[in-house]
C-alpha cells in the first residue's frame, strides 16, 4: 500500500483507529481559552472520534502530499494551483480503490481531505508520518511541513507505524519569527492572532491587523519558511532590487504593485477562471480584494494611487471601498515602504 502511495506521489502510513484522547483534551482546553478556529464549527468530541466518522473503522492511513515546488508571493503556497483538496482527494479515491481490491475480504472505506470532522494532523502524528512542529503544522521526513494531509477511514485491520518523537529541540526559529506572536506555546497557536485565520475571515478587518498583514493575500507562510526542515525544500526567493531611496520603488516592486493591483480590481470573470478554484478561493473574491487593497496599503507604492482612487470611488462593495481608503491614507501619510 505504501509503495502504491508512492507512485500517487504521497507519503502513507498507519494508525490504529481508537478515539484521539489527549486530543479532545488539549481542544477542550483550548475552546475554554477561546483559541477556536472560526471557520471549524464541529464539536471536539466528533473531531477526536474516527468512528463517527466511519463506524467500524479499524485503521487509519495519514497520507501527506508536497507543495514544496512553489515559489512565494502574496497567496500562501498551499492555497496555490488547483485546489488541494480536489488533487489529494482524487488520489484517495485510487488509493482506496486498490487497497479495496488488494485486501482479499470486503471492507469500507471513507476519505477526509479536511472535509470531516476528524483531525487530520493527529492521524498523521499517531501514524508518524511526521511529528507536530512548535508552529502546529506536521514534519514530515521527506518534505518538511509543506505538505497537505489526508486520510483515509477503513474497516480493514492494517499493521500500525509507530509514532515520532519531536524533533525541534531547542530551536523556536517559527516562534521568533512570528510577525504577531500567534505561537503562544510550542504547538498552539492562537488562531485570532494568526494572520492566516484574518486572511480568511470576511468583513471589516481591525486596525491592528491591517499593518501586520504585510502583503500577504490569503494565509501566511512565515513560520513555514524559516523551519529548518523546510528550508531545503523551498525554491531561493527571487532577487529584489528595492531601492529605499527612490518613490517608486524597483522594478520588482512593480511587478509586485502591479499583481496587488490586478487581484484588488479583478472582475468575476478573472476570479473564476484563476483564484475560485484554488484553496483561497473558498471565501470569495471580495476578501481577496480587500486583502490585496490592504496589501498595496502596507506596500506603499505611490504607483497604486490611482487604482486605489478608482476602488474608493467607484467599488460596488463597502468592505473593499473602506480598505482601498485606509490603503490610500497609508500611502499618502507614509509613502515608499514595505511590509512585514
Ligand atoms: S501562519 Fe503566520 S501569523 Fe500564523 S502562526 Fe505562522 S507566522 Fe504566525
Ligand atoms: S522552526 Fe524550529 S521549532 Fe519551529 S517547527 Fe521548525 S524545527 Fe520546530
Amino acid at each position: 500500500m505504501k509503495k502504491k502511495a508512492d507512485e500517487l506521489g504521497l507519503q502513507a502510513f498507519i494508525a490504529e483507529a481508537g478515539p484521539f484522547a489527549a486530543e479532545l483534551r488539549i481542544l477542550r482546553e483550548r475552546a475554554a481559552r477561546g483559541h477556536t478556529v472560526p471557520f471549524v464549527t464541529y464539536e471536539p468530541a466528533r473531531r477526536a472520534e474516527p468512528a463517527f466518522v466511519l463506524p467500524g473503522v479499524k485503521s487509519l492511513v495519514a497520507v501527506a502530499m508536497p507543495y514544496h515546488d512553489l515559489a512565494g508571493g502574496p497567496i500562501a503556497r498551499y492555497a496555490r494551483g488547483p485546489d488541494y483538496h480536489q488533487v489529494l482527494h482524487a488520489k484517495l479515491e485510487t488509493l482506496s480503490r486498490w487497497l479495496e481490491e488488494n485486501a482479499g475480504t470486503a471492507a469500507r472505506t471513507t476519505i477526509a481531505v479536511d472535509t470531516t470532522p476528524l483531525i487530520d494532523r493527529a492521524v498523521a502524528a499517531r501514524a508518524g508520518l511526521g511529528f507536530y512542529g512548535k508552529h502546529g503544522g506536521i514534519i514530515t521526513y521527506r518534505w518538511g511541513s509543506l505538505v497537505t494531509l489526508g486520510t483515509l477511514l477503513t474497516t480493514l485491520s492494517l499493521r500500525p507505524d509507530p509514532p515520532l518523537e519531536s524533533r525541534c529541540g531547542a530551536c523556536d526559529l517559527c516562534i521568533q519569527a512570528c510577525p504577531t506572536g500567534a505561537i503562544v506555546a510550542p504547538g498552539e497557536v492562537d488562531p485570532l492572532r494568526c494572520l492566516s485565520t484574518w486572511t480568511q475571515m470576511r468583513g471589516s478587518l481591525p486596525d491592528w491587523v491591517r499593518p501586520a498583514l504585510g502583503t500577504r493575500v490569503f494565509g501566511c507562510d512565515t513560520c513555514q519558511e524559516v523551519c529548518p526542515y523546510n528550508t531545503p525544500h523551498l525554491p531561493p526567493p527571487p532577487p529584489r532590487n528595492h531601492n529605499p531611496a527612490s518613490g517608486a520603488g524597483s522594478e520588482s516592486d512593480e511587478d509586485h504593485c502591479q499583481e496587488l493591483c490586478g487581484l484588488a480590481t479583478m472582475d468575476e470573470a478573472t476570479f473564476q477562471d484563476t483564484l475560485a478554484h484554488t484553496a483561497a478561493g473558498w471565501r470569495g473574491r471580495n476578501v481577496l480584494r480587500r486583502n490585496a487593497a490592504v496589501a498595496l496599503g502596507n506596500l506603499g507604492d505611490r504607483r497604486a494611487l490611482p487604482v486605489l482612487d478608482q476602488l474608493v470611488e467607484h467599488d460596488p462593495s463597502p468592505v473593499v471601498r473602506e480598505h482601498a481608503d485606509w490603503a490610500r491614507t497609508q500611502i499618502r501619510n507614509h509613502g515608499k515602504k514595505t511590509g512585514l
